[in-house]
């Protein structure tokens, strides 16, 4: 369940126990967090660091992906702090004291962890990414630094809901083929919606993560929640994407206490 934290910042109680975890979403509040253009970047760099000082991190080394809407995921480590990581959607380390982050503005932001292992991973799914399995793809990416999918919590960030995510033909062909088919909605006027939360729900499950252990933030649609921006909803007004992070604090212990 996604909730409001008292420093304003979004959080999901299935990933809030873990006192070395940071694992939050920012909004419209903390101001945009991706440049569109090259002017925004200074605004941009203020507005991130703003928010990962209010998560306590103030000198954070942060790794982002490039954000093509493809399915792959990239292993990070601390030489590769600062960087927009090429060809990436999704991100993942075994490193502390790095931070991962995604940029949203109706997409999903998907976050994942395994307190065994101490490994987090990040990615941002779209209708094509998560028809090319990008959930899956991070999932494996975890398998392959030796965590059991039993043992991956997944956070399932704001994005826009099925209620709002109305999709031409092209697009449900594409989700039908990669197999969400039952994800495709009709409506008694004809329109055509699909669920894309339930969709990386169901790749999850089909990766070996269990249902229990991923938290899906319902009844947030960014296009109807005006804390957050929403491509569809401001479409060429679009000021602004949030910042979706992950990573856990060096030099400090891992808890099961309540934050
Ligand atoms: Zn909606």
């Amino acid at each position: 369940m996604l909730r409001k934290n008292k420093k304003g910042v979004y959080t999901l109680t299935r990933l809030a126990p873990f006192k070395n975890l940071v694992c939050a979403f920012s909004t419209r509040d903390f101001g945009n967090m991706k440049p569109f253009s090259k002017g925004q970047v200074a605004e941009v760099e203020k507005n991130r660091r703003n928010f990962l000082k209010t998560l306590g991190s103030k000198n954070p080394n942060v790794v982002t992906a490039q954000q093509i809407h493809s399915n792959q995921v990239a292993l990070v480590g601390k030489n590769d702090s600062g960087k927009n990581v090429t060809g990436a959607d999704g991100l993942i380390t075994g490193e502390k004291g790095l931070f991962l982050m995604v940029f949203v503005a109706d997409c999903l932001p998907i976050l994942a962890y395994d307190s065994k292992k101490e490994i987090v991973g990040i990615a941002h799914a779209g209708w094509q990414g998560t028809s090319e399995k990008i959930a899956e793809n991070l999932v494996w990416a975890f398998q392959k630094l030796g965590s059991k999918p039993n043992d991956i919590l997944v956070g399932i960030g704001p994005g826009i809901e099925f209620c709002h995510y109305e999709v031409r033909n092209e697009v449900v062909d594409k989700f039908t083929t990669a197999g969400f088919g039952k994800m495709v909605l009709r409506s008694l006027s004809g329109k055509t919606h699909i669920d894309l939360k339930q969709a990386v729900v169901d790749q999850l499950v089909g990766a070996g993560v269990p249902k229990a252990n991923i938290d899906v933030s319902l009844k947030m649609c960014t296009y109807e929640n005006p804390d957050l921006y929403s491509y569809r909803r401001e479409k060429e007004k679009l000021s602004g994407e949030i910042a979706a992070v992950i990573g856990l604090l060096a030099g400090r212990q891992g808890s099961k206490d309540e934050k």
